[in-house]
């Protein structure tokens, strides 16, 4: 389709005014200073695939040994494993801490069919997630193969759902978390401060993002601006050696130090959840693992 220099200029302004409507919505949300004393906390937390043991209960044992206080479960059918996971976490220090994805269709799809199947399949797992005190469930809006839309396109199908997760998400007790990916992997959501100014943008406290080390690496200039830039919003991470994505410490030079730094000024109050391979023995590589981010915990 061709467009006019007149037409330009006017969808332009309409867009401007509508950018303008959205900052001005985005403006009464309160902006969290940071603090340089460091208020904020280390929760570890694993993805449950990432523990060794043949059951749930064995693998919750470990975890609580090594001193995780968070457990991150796949979304799929998650309804159907309420009471199993409820039940092996009774009495136990250990708390669900997020729920990834797990559902069908993307809500970037360029198909509208396929975003309606995501957003439908999402609000299926929502209220398990809310169920089991899940800070949120992670979702990506569209991994590269799922859209041909390009980041403009992305963005503007992306917001015309947006509302409708978020409200779903706080009806349901817990939260959307945009995750955004290396370029591998979503050309659509890269950034943590592009997550952010989605959030800012949609305006609905159902909405929040995350941050992943791991992707970070790749992507992010700067650990420390990322999660500054966004700390409004940021209620998730996920930990992974880089360039490798194997447990932290793994590759050499690995620094979490300037990421936990904005960590703890910010407050941030969630979890930090492995999502990595574990290269070498499991039983003896991962509360190595957890020496080692509690070393740059203290360190940052
Ligand atoms: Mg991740």
């Amino acid at each position: 389709m061709s467009i006019s220099r007149r037409n330009f200029i006017a969808s332009g302004a309409a867009a401007g005014a509508a950018m303008m409507t959205g900052a001005s919505k985005a403006s009464a949300i309160e902006v969290k200073g940071v603090d340089k004393n460091g208020k904020g906390v280390l929760n570890l937390s694993s993805q449950d695939g990432v523990i060794p043991g043949k059951t749930l209960e064995e693998k919750l044992d470990k975890m609580e040994k090594w001193g995780f206080v968070g457990v991150e479960f796949w979304g799929g059918k998650l309804w159907e494993r309420v009471e199993q996971i409820e039940s092996a976490l009774k009495g136990r220090s250990i708390r669900v801490s997020a729920i990834c994805a797990g559902f069908d269709g993307a809500p970037a799809a360029h198909e509208p069919s396929e975003r309606r199947r995501a957003v439908e399949s999402i609000k299926k797992i929502l209220p398990a997630a809310g169920e089991l005190g899940s800070t949120g469930l992670i979702i990506v809006p569209a991994f590269n193969s799922q859209t041909s839309l390009g980041v403009v396109g992305a963005r503007y199908v992306f917001m015309d759902i947006a509302s409708e997760l978020g409200d779903a998400a706080k009806a349901a007790g817990t939260r959307i978390l945009l995750e955004p990916l290396n370029r591998g992997e979503s050309w659509y959501l890269r950034q943590l401060s592009d997550a952010a100014a989605i959030c800012k943008e949609a305006n609905n406290p159902g909405l929040c993002m995350m941050g992943d080390f791991y992707h970070m690496g790749v992507e992010e200039p700067c650990d420390y601006a990322a999660f500054i830039s966004c700390r409004n919003y940021v209620h998730h991470v996920h930990l992974a050696s880089r360039p490798h994505r194997k447990q932290p410490g793994y590759d050499q030079g690995d620094d979490f130090r300037p990421g936990f730094r904005a960590l703890k000024e910010i407050g941030y109050q969630d979890f930090c959840s492995l999502e990595c391979g574990i290269e070498g023995k499991p039983d003896e590589e991962i509360p190595k693992a957890v020496a080692f981010l509690r070393q740059q915990w203290e360190e940052s």
